[in-house]
């Protein structure tokens, strides 16, 4: 099996495993610090594990599905994230389903959601967004295989969209403290204090040792795997 731990002069590759080139833009964004990481894009595969279903009941549980299907598949270690709209006046939904809320495009989706809370003057709501990174699963005989974290970013739905930036609900969605939408607002604001910025500004924290640790289990296992464990 191939290793995928790196020499110590070399950068530590990691696959985002999302086809979404939206969130591939504010990965890079957000990993620009990373020296030491090249972040790969699923979309940039010549092939893949194949349809990916996240049949999940947590954001953690769709995410873990989708980084380790990944993982798995290109060898080296995943990042995932599964995120969603949380909005009160619809009992906190659609949530884990927020994709999949209503059939068609991002734009059919937000059209389905101003009209759900036509009437209703509580604009409540939430971003959620679980990041997982996990190793090749045969990482998972020798320790730990995968870590998450997850955020939310809290505002309000507009009643009318607006904006050209970002994708899915960012046009009807307005963060605490602005007055305008994440659309609106732009990838400079939206990456410093949305869920999954928030979230990535925890996993910078572990991110690098995450790595160090995945890559001695993996020699570990590789000189296990030699003496026929
Ligand atoms: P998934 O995480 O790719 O399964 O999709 C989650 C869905 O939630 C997306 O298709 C969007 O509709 C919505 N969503 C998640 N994060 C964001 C965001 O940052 N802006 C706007 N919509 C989002």
């Amino acid at each position: 099996m191939m290793s995928f731990a790196p020499s110590d002069d070399k950068k530590i590759s990691m696959v985002l495993a999302s086809g979404n080139s939206h969130k591939y833009a504010e990965f890079v964004d957000f990993f620009k610090s990373f020296s030491g990481i090249e972040l790969l894009y699923a979309g940039n595969f010549a092939s893949s594990p194949g349809e990916i279903e996240e049949s999940g009941l947590t954001y953690e549980a769709n995410a873990l599905i989708k980084a380790r299907a990944w993982a798995d598949f290109a060898g080296i270690p995943a990042i995932a994230d599964d995120s969603g709209i949380e909005v009160r006046c619809l009992d906190w939904r659609p949530g884990v389903l927020s994709a999949r809320a209503a059939p068609g495009d991002d734009a059919g989706r937000v059209a389905w959601l101003l009209d759900s809370m036509s009437g209703s003057s509580d604009r409540r709501a939430c971003f959620a967004a679980c990041l997982v990174i996990a190793a090749p699963l045969s990482n998972a005989r020798l320790g730990r295989d995968y870590f998450s974290i997850e955020a939310r970013c809290w505002g309000n739905v507009a009643y009318t969209p607006s904006g050209v930036c970002g994708f899915g609900y960012d046009p009807v969605f307005v963060p605490d403290g602005y007055d305008r939408t994440f659309s609106d607002l732009g990838p400079g604001v939206k990456s410093k204090i949305s869920h999954r910025g928030i979230a990535v500004q925890g996993v910078a924290q572990i991110l690098p040792d995450m790595l160090k640790y995945f890559s001695t289990c993996d020699k570990l296992r590789a000189s296990s795997d030699e003496e026929g464990y």
